[in-house]
């Protein structure tokens, strides 16, 4: 992917934006760009510099996704706390094309890292009630005041304000930015200052880390989940690229497989609720810790997408015939009884059954878990509540 037309290769210390940026490390990548840490030495503070392949349909990609976060950021600070900010934005021409680069604020690790550090054991749910929060928030302030859906809400793109392992975070390791540039090489090897202080801070990185081991136990009880309760857990919104007004949809397929909502299988038109769907399933995965859909295809006679109609319905129960027969995929997957056409037995399972049997959880916490859930697991979207209104549920006000 590092050809023409495709991703910037970046070194340390390269400089973005006339010497503004200095990339310090790379913090993530996607199907369309590279994210880097890099260090603004006009405001000697740390953003994320996100450089975007240099094709033509990256460079489109990447204005729908600028202007996407230019709209976020016209509704001022406050509004737009659980979202996060665009800084500015530029161009810049390296041997593989002309990229445009996204200055954003820089975040720490997503939720998706924080399941896997927790174990897979699923947060304390007044973690999850906290996170919760946050995720509504932002989304009400989307939905209701921009008119935009996101369309591929999951636990990668919720972002943590802070990292989970501070000897990695550079706002909190006190560790001082690297602002000179690698020097030339003589001989072919690189022996620039540079190496050397990369090295030295890897070495401290690591022995912050066997002494945070040492102390939480990660060698002595690996099966346990960790304690998080040390852990702020603010979160924003990110990843912009496929967002859209919901009077202008661009795709018809959206969202990521697991947290896909039952119309968009069906092709039967979507607005806010799809959203609310996804932040549903993210709710479920951070408390138990696994995914709630995770339909597989093929093999049994049967596609992945009639697989998980069938997981929605043995989990919610039967899809009203009026919404499964309406989409213009419906043909595919039901009669017009609205039956499924080739997975004819559903076994049953209950969202609250489901929360004691598997997950262990007590009778008054299932019950209040699936209260708050299941009206965002509707199978008619405009019976969906919007974020607004479960801000104001009971269930996310009650910490205990
Ligand atoms: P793509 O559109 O290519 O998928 P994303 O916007 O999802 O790119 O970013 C890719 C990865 O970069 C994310 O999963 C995350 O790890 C990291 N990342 C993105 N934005 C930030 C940010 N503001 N702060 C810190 N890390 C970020
Ligand atoms: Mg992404």
């Amino acid at each position: 992917s590092y050809r023409k037309g495709g991703y910037h290769a970046v070194r340390v210390a390269d400089q973005f934006a006339g010497g503004r940026y200095i990339a310090q490390r790379k913090l993530g990548w996607g199907q369309f760009s590279t994210v880097w840490l890099a260090y603004d030495t006009h405001s000697s503070s740390y953003v994320a510099l996100k450089i975007q392949k240099s094709a033509a349909e990256f460079v489109q990609a990447a204005l729908h996704e600028i202007n996407v976060l230019s709209s976020i950021g016209d509704g001022g600070p406050a509004n737009s706390k659980c979202v996060v900010q665009l800084i500015e934005h530029f161009k810049h021409t390296g041997p593989n094309g002309q990229h445009l680069c996204m200055v954003l604020e820089f975040l720490g690790d997503s939720l998706l890292r924080l399941i896997k550090y927790n174990r897979y054991k699923g947060l304390p749910l007044n973690k999850v009630k906290e996170i919760c929060k946050c995720i509504l928030i932002g989304l009400d302030y989307l939905h209701r005041e921009l008119g935009i859906i996101h369309t591929d809400l999951k636990p990668e793109n919720i972002l943590l304000f802070s990292t989970i392992d501070h000897s990695k975070d550079p706002c909190r390791s006190g560790l001082s930015p690297i602002i000179e540039r690698p020097e030339g090489n003589i001989n072919g090897g690189v022996t620039s200052l540079i190496e050397k202080r990369l090295k030295r801070r890897a070495r401290r990185a690591v022995a912050k880390i066997s002494l945070r081991d040492s102390l939480g136990g990660a060698g002595e009880a690996p099966k346990s989940a960790r304690n998080i309760d040390g852990i702020d857990v603010r979160c924003k919104i990110v990843d912009f690229g496929n967002a859209c007004w919901a009077d202008k949809p661009l795709a018809e397929e959206i969202q990521t497989r697991q947290y896909r909502a039952p119309e968009v299988i069906l092709k039967a038109g979507y607005s806010f609720s799809v959203d609310m769907w996804s932040f549903a399933c993210i709710a479920f995965e951070l408390a138990t810790g696994d995914m709630l859909f995770t339909p597989k295809g093929g093999g049994q006679g049967f596609c992945e997408d009639e697989d998980h109609l069938a997981l929605m319905m043995e989990l919610l129960g039967k899809m009203p015939r009026k919404i499964a027969i309406a989409g213009a995929q419906s043909k595919d997957f039901f009669d017009r009884h609205g039956d499924l056409k080739r997975i004819r037995r559903l076994k049953f399972w209950p969202l609250d059954k489901l929360l004691i049997d598997r997950y262990k959880f007590s009778e008054k916490d299932a019950r209040e878990f699936s209260e708050f859930l299941l009206p965002l697991f509707d199978f008619a979207p405009e019976k969906r509540p919007t974020a607004e209104q479960c801000l104001q549920h009971p269930w996310l006000n009650c910490l205990e």
